[in-house]
């Protein structure tokens, strides 16, 4: 395998904390020599979509994924329809973004409940109506299994596995653009993973690699992932995994931490360089 090289990675603007307009981040992306971009809908809030789009082709960069959905599950018949019509608009803008993937961060328990079974049941309705959408947009949609430390307020798709069974549950025969993103700090400590990862690729459901570290002790269940190198997960040996079962997309970097995203970007997206040729 050859060494990984800043060209066949993504950023995940998260990463660089949302501290400078995105046009300034574009820039900052490609002149570190990153080939791809993440960019989040709260940074095109009030922007030309189609502006942003240009701005990124321009400066050599792919949008590789667009973040993110919101909740699919909620509590009435009525905020599901809320947020069902929310993501169609965030898909549409993934589509003017021409974005390779929309990533589904799928929702935890509905406000007030305790009923993790039924916010999953109502999963599966969701998506299915939510991917006939990203079909008629041309999105691919990437599920993402988040660490079930944030079943209850984040995602309560908490495996490989979970994910895929969602994924044959709405599509069946694999021929729909849908899949998952596997981001090694929600999936490292996983024994089912190796298997999990081959699934995914002979079903060729991998829409995406997230890569950062995982940090011992975490100080926070949110802001404290660690750059690439820094803690307990063998990304080498993932990016091996998720290559030899076919994924030829690029690995992105998502790094939410409240050390990195207060650090200048510069050094934050030189580090991320550096670190990557090791992976
Ligand atoms: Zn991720």
């Amino acid at each position: 395998m050859k060494p990984l090289v800043p060209q066949d990675c993504s950023i995940n603007t998260a990463t660089l904390g949302f501290k400078a307009p995105i046009s300034i981040i574009i820039d900052d992306v490609a002149s570190h020599g990153f080939g791809a971009i993440a960019p989040w809908r709260r940074e095109l809030a009030g922007e030309e979509i189609r502006a942003v789009a240009r701005h990124v082709r321009d400066a050599g960069l792919k949008v590789n994924g667009y973040c993110r959905s919101g909740p699919i599950p909620a509590s009435s018949a009525e905020q599901r329809e809320a947020c069902h019509q929310e993501n169609c608009k965030a898909l549409r803008e993934a589509a003017e973004l021409e974005a390779q993937c929309f990533v589904i961060v799928a929702g935890g328990l509905p406000k007030g409940s305790r009923d993790i079974e039924s916010a999953r049941d109502q999963l599966a309705d969701g998506l299915e109506r939510l991917l006939r959408e990203a079909e008629a947009l041309g999105v691919p949609l990437a599920v993402e299994p988040l660490h079930p430390m944030y079943a209850a307020d984040r995602c309560c798709i908490n495996t490989l596995h979970h994910a895929l069974d969602l994924c044959d549950a709405v599509d069946p025969d694999a021929s729909r653009k849908i899949g998952v993103a596997i981001d090694a700090y929600h999936v490292w400590w996983d024994p089912m993973l190796r298997d999990g990862v081959a699934r995914a690729g002979a079903g060729n459901r991998i829409m995406a690699f997230h890569i950062c570290d995982w940090l011992v002790p975490t100080r926070d269940l949110l802001m404290d992932r660690g750059m690439m190198g820094d803690g307990v997960i063998r990304l080498h040996e993932m990016r091996q995994m998720v290559t030899e079962a076919g994924y030829r997309g690029v690995a992105e970097i998502e790094i939410f931490s409240d050390h990195w995203q207060t650090v200048d970007n510069t050094t934050t997206l030189q580090t991320c360089a550096e670190r990557v040729s090791k992976i």
